[in-house]
Order: structure tokens, then sequence, then C-alpha cells
């Protein structure tokens, strides 16, 4: 029997071999021993290019029996059509182009293309039997992604969910002023606190420091008032939180700035979860994504 292959394009390029749910092989572009790339400055050409010799590398003489791809922004019919953190791949068809990449290499193959949360959704679902019915998940990183499974046709860019309706804050990547990314992404903490990084106004705000401590609550309400609006929208549950920013969650607080939020008592009885590895999760839910296709 052959494999399936997962790809997931965030701060780095993954690509794993997945049979049935079991992740084997992964390589990563750039390799944790080279130096870092900003995955920003690779052109799109060149993205498909290393995925296909990625897939070479861990399929090991296997045979692919398909491809599972997850990208950052608004993916649809095989097409991304928005990607605000990733702009060189806004309405790249990404399915058809991958696939002709993989069939140059001997592999013709089905290709399916989804967003890179959804897939951490996916693998959520896959790995865990299915807890509950509805899978939602927060990745925390450069950007704010969100993922749901079943997969839905709608859009779900809930990363860009108006959290505040104060002029001033436009630092979001997409343009929108108000949104949750605004609040919580990595640019938009550089932007806010100048020459700081993430981790150093987090540091900050356990040092007592008024105007990161005001702040990281400002992030927690953020994501809670977004997660309440979701919870108004499609029903209280529990809400996975993955990435590398979930270093910064306080639960706790989360939930507590919540409860503030949703007081319809038949919508009470949401909370949260950080998941560990949630790359390998989203390459095992592209895989088993991929599968359907
Ligand atoms: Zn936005």
């Amino acid at each position: 029997m052959g494999i399936g292959i997962g790809v997931l394009a965030t701060q780095y390029l993954w690509v794993g071999a997945v049979e049935g749910t079991t992740l084997g092989a992964v390589r990563m572009y750039p390799d944790p021993s080279e130096s870092r790339i900003d995955l920003k400055t690779l052109h799109a050409g060149d993205m498909l290019a290393r995925i296909r010799e990625m897939t070479v590398a861990v399929s090991q003489g296997r045979k692919v029996e398909w491809v599972g791809a997850g990208f950052p922004g608004i993916v649809r019919n095989g097409v991304i059509e928005e990607s605000p953190n990733l702009g060189q791949l806004k309405g790249l068809h990404v399915t058809d182009l991958l696939a002709a990449e993989l069939k140059s290499e001997g592999m013709d193959v089905p290709v399916v293309a989804l967003n890179d949360a959804d897939a951490i959704a996916a693998g959520i679902a896959a790995t865990r039997g299915a807890l509950e019915k509805l899978i939602r998940v927060w990745y925390l990183g450069d950007g704010i992604g969100f993922g749901r499974y079943p997969l839905g046709d709608g859009v779900w860019e809930a990363g860009h969910s108006v959290v505040t309706l104060d002029p001033k804050e436009r630092y979001c990547g997409c343009g929108g002023v108000g949104h949750l990314e605004g609040i919580m992404g990595n640019r938009a903490i550089r932007l806010r606190f100048l020459d700081l990084e993430p981790e150093e106004v987090f540091l900050a705000a356990r040092n007592n420091e008024d105007r990161a401590v005001g702040f990281v609550r400002l992030w927690h309400r953020a994501l809670a008032a977004a997660t309440a609006t979701n919870v108004h929208l499609d029903g209280p549950g529990r809400f996975y939180l993955a990435g590398p920013n979930t270093e910064y969650v306080d639960v706790g607080l989360l939930g507590m700035y919540l409860q503030e939020m949703v007081k319809m008592s038949s919508l009470q009885g949401s909370f949260f979860e950080i998941v560990p590895d949630s790359h390998d999760l989203a390459l095992i839910g592209a895989a088993v994504c991929g599968a359907t296709g």
C-alpha cells in the first residue's frame, strides 16, 4: 500500500509521509541545521520545487497515493485566494501547479489544498478519534489562524474577527481596522511596541511593566472576544490552541474573560486546551483530507 503526503507552509515548509493517521518521515525547509529563511521572500515557484524535493525524500521510494497541502489564508477550490502572511501565494492555483510539479518527478497524484489551521483541526479529529463533532482551533503565530473541522464551504477567516471599535487599532497585516490579528499577531506586536519582539513584551509583563501588563490583558481579551463571537455563531465547546505563541497563553485568564462575554445559559460550557506539536497534526490532517480529494 502506498502513502499519503501532508504538506504545511507556515514559518517553515514541512512535508511528511502519512500512513493511515501515523506520521512517518518528515522534512523541513529550511532544515533546522541551515540558517533561517523568511518564507515571505521565497518565490512561489521555488516553494513548489522544495515541496517536490521533500516529497521525493520522505516517500523513500514508496508509492504516493495522494497529497494534501495546508497553506495560510483563504484556500478554496484549489486556489489560494488570499494569504496576508505569505503574499506571494495570492491567486496561486496551487493544486494544479503542485500536481504538475510532482508529475515532472513521475508522481501522477491528486492534490488537495486547504487552510493550514483547518489541517490542524482535521489532524486533531483524525488522531483523537473525533472527540467532538466540531473541532475548532486557534493558531497563534505570526498570524492568527482559525481552523474548523469538518471542513466547510465558508471563509472562516476568524483571525480577522473585529474585536475592537478603536479606529487606532490598525496593525493587522491585511490592513483591516480592529482585527484580532492586529492585536495578537507577531507583526502587530512589533508595530505596537516599536523595537520589541513579542517575547520581550511578554517578559516585560511578567516583570510587571504597566504597558506590557495592559497589553497582555488586551491580548487575552481579544482572543476571548473572537471566541465568544464564535460561540454565539457556532455554539459552545472545546477550543484548541496551537502554534508557537501558545507559550504566552494563560488558559485560566482566557476562560475567565470568555465567561464574562458569554452569558446565555445554553451557550455555557466552552473551554480552551493547548495542543502541542501542531505541525505534526497539520501534516496528518492535510494528508487525511488529501485522501478525500
Ligand atoms: Zn486582518
